[in-house]
């Protein structure tokens, strides 16, 4: 088979250690004698598994022992639910920073059950930048401020996140949880869909702050409560195995690649090839974002009509380069370069632009 590169969205490239690993217990979990999707989620052996995810996550991503980690299904989506649902009391606005699609659905979501104001948004300037966090307009009774840290569909990127002392922040991460190290306190509750740097798709993480899980409890759902599942490591109702069997493995392979500050360094070095290739064209390649919104996961560009990137993306799909195309939404060309997508497709894609550029 050829060398395929997988620059997927998300669901988006794993480690291929952890998949060979995988296959290789996939009938006999540590000596079970079956899968570790056929295990009890009571049982010690999945326990294991479950704690361990939890421990490793804690441990790499400095996780202070007031926050709780919680495996929950639903996506990220249902998170734009779950935080109104929970945090959004009668009198209490839930405000939200627009930088994307993304959190415009969040918003949505938001302003089904409560109030809700917008603290900033750069929509006007088709989402190629971040907000300056010292034009926020924050209410004295926000129930929280929400922010999306990467917008996987513009690709831009919070370098630093705004210090929020008011109201609890509250950031999706799905698409660069884990990516480069970020200080937890600042933060009220993380959440973030597996799918693109922690694992395969079926598992949500949330990081919340303990103090919160009591606010509003008596009128959210008990499914849909952060307390149920905090109350219950997790093991309220069946959790999805082997998502966080996977989680797990990945998790242990981050820790071989030496944490989090490696990986940032890595995914720092992979996406500089592609932002230099598109830099260094002479405007054959542009890119979305201004420079200093950059993301290090959603490399977004386009040439220089719609028809070259349809001509363009065709190549790359026949030599092997998958997911390339921009989400469906904006068009355009995108290259997602996760943790788990090796520097060496990166170089890959970076010669490909180049002498597509050269012979175009
Ligand atoms: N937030 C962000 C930033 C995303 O990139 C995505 C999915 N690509 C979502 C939320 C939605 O996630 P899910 O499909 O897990 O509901």
């Amino acid at each position: 088979m050829t060398t395929v590169y997988n620059f997927n969205a998300g669901p988006s490239a794993l480690p291929k250690q952890v998949l060979e690993r995988a296959q290789a217990e996939l009938t006999n979990f540590n000596g079970t004698g079956m899968s570790v999707m056929e295990l009890s989620h009571r049982s010690k052996e999945y326990e294991a598994v479950h704690q361990g995810a939890i421990d490793l996550l804690k441990e790499l991503y400095n996780i202070p022992d007031q926050y709780k980690v919680l495996f929950l299904q639903g996506g990220a989506s249902l998170q734009f639910s779950m935080i109104p649902l929970q945090f959004l009391k009668e009198g209490k606005i839930g405000n939200y920073i627009l930088t994307g699609s993304w959190s415009e659905k969040a918003l949505k979501e938001a302003k089904l059950l409560g109030e809700t104001a917008i603290a900033a948004t750069t929509k006007e300037g088709q989402y190629k930048t971040i907000p300056d966090a010292s034009h926020l307009q924050f209410n004295e009774n926000d129930a929280y401020v929400h922010l999306t840290s990467n917008n996987t569909i513009y690709g831009t990127q919070w370098s630093s996140f705004p210090d929020i002392t008011h109201a609890p922040l509250i950031a999706d991460m799905s698409s660069d949880i884990l990516s480069r190290p970020i200080n937890i306190e600042q933060f009220g509750l993380i959440y973030a869909g597996a799918q693109k740097n922690l694992g395969p798709s079926g598992v949500t993480v949330a990081i919340v702050r303990e103090d919160l899980l009591d606010t509003n409890v008596d009128q959210v759902p008990t499914v849909l409560r952060y307390k149920t599942h905090a109350d219950a490591n997790s093991l309220y109702h069946t959790p999805p195995t082997f998502s966080i069997y996977m989680l797990q493995q990945v998790l242990t392979w981050v820790k071989e690649q030496g944490g989090v500050e490696a990986i940032q360094a890595l995914n720092e070095e992979k996406a500089k090839l592609i932002y230099d290739a598109i830099d260094e064209s002479n405007g054959f390649y542009k890119g979305h974002a201004e420079k200093d919104a950059r993301s290090l996961m959603n490399i977004t560009f386009n040439l220089p009509t719609e028809e070259d990137n349809k001509k363009f993306l065709a190549k790359a799909k026949e030599l092997g380069f998958i997911g390339l195309n921009g989400h469906r939404s904006v068009g355009g060309c995108r290259a997602s370069t996760y943790n788990a997508v090796p520097i060496e497709a990166c170089l890959a894609l970076r010669d490909l632009m180049d002498s597509y550029r050269k012979h175009n």
